[in-house]
């Protein structure tokens, strides 16, 4: 009986990272010959880990405030069961990368959560958990995380294998012993030679090659613009390269030149109508911030103030028009799209995209399926790389995926956000073929949006507040562009703010982001910017409603008073009939102009206000609203709050530390952030 080396690769993705990691995982795995069998969480009929006698690696990533990913909360649910023996998976050896993003609360909380889990009931790690922020960039820690795994499995499977023998053994005569799957027959699994072979590190390893240098005229034919990008220069240029294995083809297309079966519309979701359009700032603000009403009476769309929804947009006309003409397929682009998998395919589970619809056009495709706006990828650019007929781009494309080129990636491309389109601009002599964009391209995601309104104020409306988020033109990107979806919505509703159109629309889950049950709770909101949206919505609804209300203190910021303070007179209103106690503004660029300065950001007018702020939290039980910006405020605000508990307790920073935990826990401190 033969002995296959094989691991159990489970991932819980939210929205694909986890997922594209884990295949990653699984090529490098094939190219090493281990075969990583590997299963969504949610696959639960397909792996069982309490009879699972070979490694087990997990890729996970945390979503919203720190929940696990909807394709994991029952595995998480299942683990986190009391009764449970703290024996219940002492058989089980694995290794766990997380993913999070340090802008928001309760870092890789999911993979944590998964990880002490696992500990608790016994499970062994046989290598060092991963922690990966998507803040700085996954890569920074998955890329030296996956390469020092196989090591880690090679020593986890040649250690296993000799228990796993003993396992066999007692099987033999123990009729509840297990061996292998139990849908599948024990010999397919740990047969009789449990020797397992993995190639040594010493050995050389398929999943790198080597790739001299060859520095004539790198670059010379690229596109003049992206000079930084295409430029290859030493050390990277006179160094041998390690460039990651080819990501095996797995997709077959074919244009057939019937037309499509009409699609009428992309998603079985309401579309509505924009029945409204107002430009909140005035001219000469820094960004521009656009409020929408949407009609939605003609929907069943029951929303409460908190709430957040998605937009489903599509990608800019202009960008899938120059991406077809580029690929050579404008004249085809009312084909429809035939996707098969390549039954000559190495790669381990592979699937046609479940987003791209049986027989959509070529122009759906690339319109309302893919993120075609997506950072390149390093296996990607590798793909590339065969498909590029310049010697010097061809090089310069090995630099840029190589271990060496490192720096230069992530110079050039991710910290700019270098997309496909980018790239085909700049190597001139890349012609990649249909399959290997629909292989790498991920899902085009839906942008989220909270709730700027309470239906008791707007029946049948729903209204949001956003910022036209703007790219400048940079060394690295030469040319200049907006967000996605904000981009799109600012071009439909026009210069004249005439609304016209309309959009997808779905409600996202409900979150614990609402006012409280009893209103007579105290509440601090803190929402700078467009962060105040969901707190006009919890006004106009207090507004509407007959009962004694508690303390309500709002504190609000921007840059320009007379620019950009975003629903002002709203905002004047509800203090005047007594909704809003106490509105804080402050604008943090207004210096100078003869007022005395006051305080620049929210956090330091909630310090100006650490005993009311105190009081409210700590001696009423009242809640704590942040939303907005994740990268900087919600951080600065939850240093300031930690600092006014500190103060107002007379406790060190550890112990205010632990209070904010409480009252996140007790949901008294709630976040609706965003980056
Ligand atoms: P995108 O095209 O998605 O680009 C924006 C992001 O892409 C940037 O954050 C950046 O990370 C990356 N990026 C792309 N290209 C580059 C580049 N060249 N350089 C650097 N980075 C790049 N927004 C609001 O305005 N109002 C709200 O009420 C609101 N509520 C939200 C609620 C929730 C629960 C969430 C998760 C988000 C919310 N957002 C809100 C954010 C919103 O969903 C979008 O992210 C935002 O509007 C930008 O979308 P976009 O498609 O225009 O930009």
């Amino acid at each position: 009986m033969r002995t296959e080396s094989r691991f159990l690769l489970l991932y819980g993705s939210q929205r694909g990272q986890a997922k594209s990691i884990a295949e990653e995982i699984c090529d490098q795995a094939e190219g090493l010959g281990v075969v990583a069998d590997a299963y969504c969480l949610s696959q639960k009929e397909k792996y069982n880990l309490e009879k699972e006698i070979a490694p087990v690696v997990f890729v996970v990533s945390t979503t919203g405030d720190g929940e696990p990913p909807d394709t994991a909360l029952a595995f998480v649910r299942g683990i986190k069961k009391k009764t449970l023996p703290s024996d219940h998976f002492e058989h089980m050896r694995y290794a766990l990368l997380a993913l999070g993003d340090t802008n928001y609360s309760n870092f890789c909380n999911c993979g944590k959560t998964i990880d002490s889990r696992l500990q608790e009931l016994g499970a062994k790690r046989f290598y060092p958990t991963g922690h990966a922020d998507d803040g700085v960039g996954l890569e920074i820690v998955v890329e030296p995380w996956i390469e020092g795994l196989w090591e880690a499995v090679r020593k986890a499977l040649s250690e296993m294998s000799a228990s796993g023998q003993e396992r066999l053994d007692q099987a033999e005569t123990d009729p509840n012993g297990y061996v292998g799957k139990q849908d599948e027959p024990n010999t397919d699994k740990f047969g009789g030679d449990l020797n397992i072979q993995l190639l040594s590190l010493h050995d050389p390893v398929p999943g790198l090659s080597d790739v001299g240098p060859q520095r004539e005229g790198a670059g010379a034919e690229a596109g003049a613009a992206y000079t930084l990008l295409t430029r290859s220069q030493p050390p990277v240029s006179e160094s041998s390269l390690s460039i990651p294995t080819l990501p095996p083809p797995f997709i077959d297309v074919q244009l057939l030149n019937t037309s499509p079966q009409e699609v009428i519309s992309p998603f079985s979701l309401p579309h509505v109508p924009v029945s409204r359009a107002v430009r909140l700032t005035g001219e000469g603000a820094v960004k521009t911030a656009l409020l929408l009403e949407l009609d939605v009476s003609e929907h069943q769309m029951d929303y409460q103030p908190g709430d957040s929804f998605d937009i489903h947009c599509p990608n800019s006309c202009a960008e899938v028009d120059e991406l077809l003409r580029r690929l050579g397929l404008s004249q085809q682009k009312s084909c429809s799209v035939q996707l098969q998998l390549r039954a000559d395919t190495k790669k381990k589970a592979a699937q046609i995209p479940s987003y791209i619809p049986e027989r959509c056009s070529l122009q759906y495709l690339f319109t309302w399926c893919l993120e075609i706006r997506s950072v390149l990828k390093k296996a990607f650019l590798r793909s590339l790389v065969e498909y590029t007929s310049n010697p010097a781009e061809k090089r310069r494309l090995q630099e840029l995926c190589s271990k060496q080129g490192s720096a230069e990636y992530n110079s050039f491309i991710r910290d700019p956000g270098l997309c496909l389109l980018d790239l085909l601009r700049a190597f001139t002599s890349c012609l990649p073929p249909l399959s290997i964009l629909i292989e790498h391209l991920p899902k085009l995601q839906p942008r989220s949006y909270s709730a700027a309104s309470s239906s008791l104020s707007h029946p049948g409306k729903l209204l949001f507040v956003f910022n036209i988020v703007e790219f400048p033109a940079c060394a690295e990107r030469p040319i200049p562009r907006r967000g996605v979806c904000t981009g799109w919505l600012a071009d439909m509703v026009s210069s004249v703010l005439q609304p016209s159109g309309g959009v997808f629309v779905s409600l996202r889950p409900s979150s614990a982001f609402h006012l409280p049950a009893d209103p007579t709770v105290p509440i601090v909101m803190v929402g700078p910017g467009t962060g105040v949206a969901p707190f006009i919505g919890f006004l106009q609804h207090r507004y509407n409603q007959e009962a004694a209300f508690g303390e309500t203190w709002l504190f609000f910021g921007c840059r320009y008073k007379d620019r950009e303070f975003l629903f002002r007179e709203e905002l004047e209103n509800f203090v005047a009939r007594g909704t809003l106690t106490h509105l804080k503004v402050c604008f943090s660029r207004d210096a100078g102009d003869g007022e005395e300065l006051g305080p620049k950001y929210v956090q330091h007018n909630l310090h100006l206000h650490a005993q009311q702020v105190g009081n409210v939290l700590l001696k009423q039980n009242g809640c704590f609203y942040v939303c907005g910006d994740a990268r900087n405020m919600a951080k600065d605000v939850n240093e300031a709050l930690i600092e006014i508990v500190g103060k107002e307790l007379q406790v060190d920073k550890l112990e205010a530390m632990k209070v904010v935990a409480g009252l996140r826990e007790e949901k008294r401190y709630l976040q609706d952030i965003w980056s």
